[in-house]
This record gives structure tokens, sequence and C-alpha cells, in this order.
């Protein structure tokens, strides 16, 4: 409803009823009954508001309160929900700054997700899968190369990804949904990069699937093995570790993974899968990592975290063009404007990473 969207415009302004009333010159009466939706503002009174609260007439049609749609979690039933409700909320909050910022921007340079054409609507083999991942690849031209920063390449590519600052414990694995219709991908923010990155491309796995694979298959599995093709096409998997291996050295996929950010684990999977570890090969492998306790912790340098890039980058271009200013930049990041100022100072920040 537009009353609400006007009250949640005229808090976020910190302005009262009268102030608005004033800088509006509208009656305070008359806002009032915007408000709780007694009485619907004209065109131009519409206009006035919009003026005096900093946002375009857009801003008042939109939604009053977003919905995630189409939430999957990756693990439905293991946080509790209120956990679950918390994550959700906080997520929604780091959606509605990005979507105030969208709309200050005049001409939105984030493009709008879609598959490429011709993915077969009817998947009846993970196999099947490889190719569908190959496509994407080839849509975003991405090549066969590994992708150095996946975050960054979805952003590219129109899917919304957040971090979840929420604490939480290893239960919470990801989360997707969409915002009018807008995909959003939520990861952990401390999680290390190859976990950030397999629940991304798993996500993607079931935008591109979802609908497309017979019911013969898992949509769980089937996701994941999108993930991994996604991450290694089979022909760089096979480059790298030949056509038939009888095992891996643990070195040897620890290097494979800061290669492509693809966890140890990760390559096992893919091994077996491609057919280069044959089951009874794979099963050891398993067992040996099993043995070291390297299932959850993977041994070695661990894959550093990726970071959401685009909102920052959308703030400064907005402050570069004078579309805001330095308090509602900081407000827009969820800083304080004292910080705000020293992020704006690139050269003392990065000095003060280097001091630490
Ligand atoms: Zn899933």
């Amino acid at each position: 409803m537009i009353g609400d969207r006007i009250q949640q415009a005229r808090k976020a302004s910190g302005l009262s009823m009268r102030d608005l009333a004033q800088k509006a010159d509208i009656s305070a009466m008359a806002i009032s009954k915007y408000e709780s939706n007694k009485n619907t503002p004209s065109s131009k009174v519409l206009l006035a508001l919009s003026k005096a609260l900093g946002v375009r007439t857009e801003y008042f049609f939109r939604q009053a309160k977003l919905e995630l749609k189409d939430v999957e979690y990756r693990k439905h039933s293991a946080l509790p929900k209120k956990v679950l409700q918390r994550i959700e909320g906080d997520v929604i909050e780091q959606i509605e700054r990005f979507l105030e910022l969208e709309e200050i921007l005049p001409n939105n340079p984030i493009i709008d997700f879609s598959l490429p054409e011709g993915i077969s609507s009817n998947i009846e083999s993970y196999d099947e899968i490889e190719s569908v991942a190959n496509s994407i690849r080839e849509d975003w031209g991405l090549g066969f190369n590994p992708i150095p920063d996946l975050i960054d390449t979805f952003e590219e590519y129109g899917i919304k990804v957040f971090q979840s600052l929420m604490p939480h414990d290893e239960k919470f694995d990801g989360l997707a949904a969409q915002i009018n219709g807008t995909p959003v991908i939520v990861v952990g923010k401390d999680w290390p990069g190859d976990r950030q990155r397999f629940t991304l491309a798993h996500e993607l796995g079931h935008m591109a699937l979802h609908g497309r694979i017979s019911s013969e298959l898992d949509e769980e599995k089937a996701a994941n093995r999108f993930a991994g093709a996604f991450l290694v096409p089979s022909r760089e998997a096979i480059k790298e570790l030949g056509e038939s291996r009888s095992w891996l050295e643990p070195a040897e996929l620890h290097a494979l993974k800061h290669t492509y950010g693809l966890s140890m684990r990760g390559w096992i999977y893919r091994a077996s899968d491609l057919g280069i570890l044959n089951q009874s090969s794979a099963r050891k492998m398993w067992t040996y990592f099993y043995q070291n306790k390297w299932v959850k912790t993977e041994p070695g340098k661990q894959l550093q975290a990726e970071e959401p890039k685009l909102f920052k980058q959308l703030v400064f271009h907005a402050l570069a063009e004078d579309l805001i200013g330095e308090s509602k930049a900081a407000e827009l990041l969820h800083m304080p404007i004292i910080n705000f100022r020293q992020l704006r100072k690139v050269g003392s920040s990065e000095q003060e990473a280097i001091n630490k």
C-alpha cells in the first residue's frame, strides 16, 4: 500500500509528520491519512512527497514489505525456524538497501538474469548436466578457464549475492530465493571460499535445472553435479587429472582447489562423476579423507572467502555522480559516517590493512 511506503520513506529520512508537511507543503492531517491508507494522494501530491523525501515516485508503488519467494535452503530441516527467520530478516534488510540504491541510479546498470536459450527441457541423465553447465559458461563468455571470482561473475549476470551476517553455525548452508523476479543467493560471510563457491554454483544449478530434469533424477544431486561441472568443465578435469586414475595425491588436490576454487572433496566427486576414478578407487580416497578427518576441514591453506562488490561499487558511483551525499552513502553501506570517510580515502584504508 502507498501509505506504508510513504511512512517507510518518511521514517528512513528521519522526518516527523509535521516536518514532512512543511517540506511538501501539505497538511500534517493529510499525511496522516495517506500513511494510514485512509486517503490516496494525487499524483501532484506524490510528486511533492517524493521531492521532500528524496525518493523517486516509483518508490511509493513498490511492495511495502519485501518477500522472499521460492526460498530454498540447502538443508531444510537442520536449522530452527527462528534462526532461519532471523537470517531472512537480515537479508531482506540488505536487499531493501540494494533496491533503494537501484532507484537512485537513473541508468540502472544491472542486467536481468536469464538462462541461455536451448537448454534441454528434458534432462534424463546426470551426464547431460555437463552440457547445461557448459552452455551457461559459453553464454557468459567464460570459456573453460577457472573462474577467479564467482560472486563477481554472478553479480555481472544479474544474480544478487548477499552474505548472511547473522552468527550461525555449520548448519546454515546457503539460501536461494527470488525477489521481484531477481534471483538472490545468500552465503555465509565467514565460510571458506570453496564452500561459498560451491553453494553459489549449486544454486545456479537449481535455477538452470528446476523443471527440466526427469523425475528419475534427484534435484539435489543434479544441482551438485552442475556445481562441479560449472566450476571445473569436464575437459579441464581430464586435462588436469588424466582419463583414468587409481589415486589422487592430497597435495595435487590442494593445488587444484586453489586454481579452480573447488574443494578437494569436490575434486574427488568430480573425478568419480567423470569416471576418472572408478568406484573402488573413489572409496579408497574417501576412506583416507575420513581417517584424516579432512571431511569437515580440509588440510592446508584455506581458500579465501569472496565478497560481493557490486553494491559498494554502485554506492560510490551514485556518490561520484552527486546522486547521494556522504551521509546517504554511509547509511546505504550501513556504517558510521566516520568509517565511510575512511573507506572513501582508499589509500589510507589500504595502508591500514597492510599495517594489520
Ligand atoms: Zn539444493
